[in-house]
């Protein structure tokens, strides 16, 4: 399969919806982005690597570290993380508090804010609350093998000027004891998590231990255990999109997770890993333009896990 030729067909093909959707707005550094930026990267597990468009251009990664985060969490805690933690796929919004208190401060899965913010927890009890952060980056660049990586300070200052959502979610989780530490030492790694960059090359490369059975093909790193990336996978299925999850299977068929900055990373298991990047959003907060790149994408190659 032509790999290089896929991308540029598909880099024509979503040519005329350049620029749809509308960019996140929520805070400046966001609301300056070029609604019309675009990139795409593909790594194989035998390593090879293939882009169209402004695939080394830095952007925010957003809810695309709740993959991360979730990782990390589960390398600390085992299968016990589900005992703070559901796995289904939530139908509501991505910052939505009202399945909380039905479900006594259980999230309903770890790629809603709610649930990202219980792996966080996880994360400051095991490295307390500046170390969880220098985790989450050492973790992202270790696996980036290269391409940069680095923490916008700027991000992280406007989630937290901002972020009076994710401080209601954190301190219902925490009145039901769902949270370990103090609202404030897990919103500080959260907001430092969402403001994570990187380029679609780098994104691509860091994430394709889950394409190959949880082992880094390049490094030889086993990153997570085959059976832990298969589950990850599966969550990012059901869950990586919020209450779009169904459509974005529907369309593209791969696991997948994407933030508001307009990235998304989609995982062909046993094949490769795709990074695209695109800010204009649905009103789900997923990438537009990305997603139908993606559709196109897994239409020219077959490559859906379905
Ligand atoms: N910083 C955003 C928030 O927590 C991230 C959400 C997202 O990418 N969907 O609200």
């Amino acid at each position: 399969m032509d790999l290089a030729a896929v991308l540029n067909d598909v880099a024509t093909a979503i040519e005329p919806q350049r620029g749809s959707g509308k960019v996140a707005d929520y805070i400046p550094a966001l609301a300056e982005v070029d609604p019309n930026g675009f990139g795409m990267s593909v790594v194989t597990v035998s390593g090879e690597c293939f882009a169209v468009g402004q695939a080394d251009h830095p952007f925010s990664l957003q809810s695309v570290t709740k993959v991360m985060s979730l990782t990390l969490a589960l390398e600390i805690l085992g299968d016990p993380f589900w005992e703070r933690s559901g796995r289904e796929p939530s139908g509501d919004p991505f910052n939505s508090l009202v399945q909380l208190e039905h479900e006594n401060g259980i999230p309903r899965n770890p790629l809603i804010n709610a649930g990202a913010l219980v792996s966080t927890d996880v994360l400051v009890s095991r490295h307390g609350r500046d170390g969880a952060v220098e985790a989450i980056l050492k973790f992202a660049t270790e696996l980036a093998d290269g391409e940069p990586v680095r923490i916008d300070s700027r991000v992280a200052a406007s989630e937290r000027e901002t972020g009076f959502r994710n401080a209601a979610l954190a301190n219902f989780i925490r009145s039901f004891g769902n949270l370990h530490n103090p609202p404030e030492d897990v919103l500080h790694v959260y907001f430092h998590q969402c403001a994570l960059e990187m380029s679609c090359k780098g994104l691509s490369r860091a994430m394709l231990y889950l394409a190959n059975r949880g082992r880094d093909p390049v490094t030889g790193r086993q990153v997570v255990s085959e059976r832990r990336a298969r589950r990850i996978n599966a969550i990012m299925m059901t869950c990586g999109h919020y209450d779009a999850s169904g459509d974005f299977a529907f369309h593209v068929g791969l696991p997948g997770k994407s933030g508001v900055g307009g990235g998304i990373i989609a995982i062909a298991p046993g094949q490769l890993s795709v990074a695209v990047w695109a800010p204009g959003l649905s009103p789900q907060g997923n990438s537009l333009v990305g997603t139908l790149a993606l559709e196109k994408f897994t239409s020219l190659t077959g490559l859906s896990v379905f």
